[in-house]
This record gives structure tokens, sequence and C-alpha cells, in this order.
């Protein structure tokens, strides 16, 4: 369906000032409101066209935009058909009728003020890496702002309940009319009437809560949780805002993460390199024994498949990764010292890469180049 122009909708020439506009719209917003019209779809339709061209060509920017690239300009954006929902258009009415539109007695009146939303909290959450592999139900103390009990709320006597207050300032382009939020009682139209000690002003106070919290496996440090509606209540009972658990890794002693593989740093001595060996090796629950081959080089990789962490959308676990490292003795006693020397002589202690280690010396090469 093709769009009508913004200039026809409000029936005005596409030099028309501000202040033509602001009277077309006035004027069309009165007529095809949806109080004067009780189930009228038709007027419905108009009223929120006639509300999008406003809101388009009452901007200085979106107005030149438009001019320019018509609808286009608009494309993928915010707007497009039914774009705009009621409370928007409502809310755009503190701009164009200010204390007026009130006396009109609107059922609407009350849509005028924009729905206040609590605030959001941000809690830091530590976890260890066996929570982390098997996920983990926490409760956890939350200090946070709720609705106080018995408390009355009247309508605030700054902006008469609308949330907002208009200002006419004059310039040298003639009288512009400004709204901006009640500084009385933050756009939420009502005051506390009476107010109990630990009251703040909105009606909120301060109360620590207990939330329980599922923390899927596989999280990672920074990672953020969205509890929405956990967070700190809306004054007058509106929506509350978000509790936001931020995720930290408290770090393994001996296992190190990588995405979800862990590695692991084994140490085995020479002999054990050269004869072969079980080596012992910690997992996020427990141990498990893992063989070395004889003739092991330093710096082989063994991979332990799915004993790394799960992803935390739900497809595959990663692998833990075991590298070895032949353990060279700092000290030797005088008999050690003895062994090795005859050792050295041995043909077979020279070093020989074979081709497996080549390429691994060479993968390094890669990797530190
Ligand atoms: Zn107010």
């Amino acid at each position: 369906m093709s769009k009508r122009d913004y200039y026809e909708i409000l029936g005005v020439s596409r030099g028309a000032s501000d202040a033509e506009i602001k009277k077309a719209y006035r004027k069309l917003a009165l007529k095809f409101h949806p109080d004067k019209n009780p189930d009228d779809k038709d007027a419905e339709v108009k009223f929120k066209e006639a509300a999008e061209a406003y809101e388009v060509l009452s901007d200085q920017q979106k107005r030149q935009q438009y001019d320019q690239f018509g609808h286009q300009a608009f494309e993928g954006g915010g707007f497009g058909a039914g774009g705009m929902n009621m409370d928007d258009i409502f809310s755009q009415f503190g701009d164009i009728f200010g204390d007026a539109f009130g006396g009109f007695g609107f059922g609407r009146g009350r849509s005028q003020r924009r729905g206040r939303k609590g605030t959001n909290l941000r809690v830091k959450i530590k976890l260890n890496l066996e929570e982390i592999v098997n996920g983990v139900e926490k409760k956890i103390k939350v200090s946070k702002l709720v609705n106080a009990e018995g408390i009355e709320f009247t309508t605030c006597s700054t902006c008469r309940g609308a949330g907002q207050v208009t200002r006419v300032t004059n310039t040298i382009l003639g009288q512009m009319q400004t709204a901006s939020t009640c500084p009385t009682c933050q756009g939420s139209g009502q005051v506390v009437g009476n107010r109990p000690p630990g009251v703040d002003a909105s009606g909120l106070e301060k109360k620590e809560v207990v939330i329980p919290i599922n923390i899927p496996a596989g999280v990672e440090e920074g990672m953020q949780l969205n509890m929405q509606g956990h967070g700190n209540s809306a004054p007058g009972g509106g929506t509350p805002g978000d509790l936001i658990i931020v995720i930290a890794e408290e770090a393994h002693p001996e296992l190190i993460r990588d995405g979800n593989n862990l590695h692991y740093n084994a140490f085995v001595s020479f002999a054990d390199a050269a004869l072969g060996a079980n080596v012992e090796v910690p997992l996020v629950q427990g141990k498990v024994k893992i063989k070395v081959d004889p003739g092991t080089q330093s710096g082989k990789v063994l991979r332990l498949r799915g004993k790394g962490i799960p992803s935390i959308n739900g497809y595959g676990t990663g692998d833990l990764m075991v590298t070895v490292h032949v353990w060279t003795p700092k000290r030797l006693s005088k008999e050690e010292r003895q062994l090795i020397e005859s050792l050295r002589e041995s043909t077979n202690f020279a070093p020989n890469p074979g081709k497996d280690e080549k390429s691994f010396f060479s993968r390094m090469k890669d990797h530190f180049s």
C-alpha cells in the first residue's frame, strides 16, 4: 500500500510554516480523536496517519529528509504503517495542546503521561568453574526500591496530573511553546500525600529482597543476564525496571578457560616422557588418569573430548586440552649428574625430530611469528 503524502494528509502546502502545520494537525487530531469516534476504524487510521505526518513535518530535520527523499527516508526506521502507537501519539499532545487539552475532557487524559519505568539494577555475581559447567541456582540479596505500603497519591498540582509542564517563551520567531517533564512529580502526574520516614518523594522505599536466579551452564565473564521486571519498582505502580546479572568468573587454580575449551599444563619427568606413564589430570569435577605414550615430546597436546564447558546455547560441550611439558630438573645430585652425562653420550639422545614433531615445531613457529 503506497503511503499518502504527509502534506496532503495535513492539508497544507509544501511551504507551510511550523505554525500552520501545528494548527492543521490540531484540527485533525480533534476531529479524528478516538474518544470522539468510538469504534470507528477509519477515524483511527486517519488519527494515526495525521500523527505520523505531524511527527515528521514538525521536526526540522525529519521534514528536510522527507522533502528530499519522501517516505523512503524513514523506511526501516521508526515509522511505517502503524509505527506510532497510541501512547506515542498522546505523549506528543503535551507539545500541541498543553494545558488546554485537559479542558476537552477526553478520557485519554491519563495517557498523556509517559508511563514511568522503574530503574534497572545491576548485580555482579561471582561463579566458580564448577558452577559455570553445571549451571547453578543462586539466591541473591538485592537492595531495591519498592512501592511503600500505605502511601496515598494525589494529583500533582504543578502539572495538574499531566506529567508535563509547558513554558511559553518569546523569541524572534514569535512565541514558542516547549514542554518538559514536570519537575515536581518527575512525569508521573502524581505526588505522595503522606510520607512515612524512609520513603522518597515518589513513594518508593529501599527494601532488601532475596531473589532466586537460575544461571544456565556455559556463562562467561562479562555476560549479562536480564531478569525483566525484577529491578526497582516504578513510582505509582508502573512497570518495574530490570535486574541485570553481570557474570564474573573465579579463576580455577589449575584449569584455564578458553571459550568453551579448558587447558591444563601437565608436567612430566623426562623419564616418564621417554618411558610412558599414567598422569593425573584435574577435571572440573574430580580427576582422571591419562596415558602419556612412550616417546612423548614436550608440547604434545592431548584432547579429552567433552571435558570442557557446555555451550550456553546447548550445542555441544568443549574439550579439555592437556599440554604435556617435560620437566627439566634444576638441581642435580652428583649421581644424577653422572647418569645424565652418560646418557648424553648415547647417540639415541641427540634430537632427531620425526615428521610429526617437525610439523609441530613449524606450527609453533607460525604461532609466534
Ligand atoms: Zn507534576
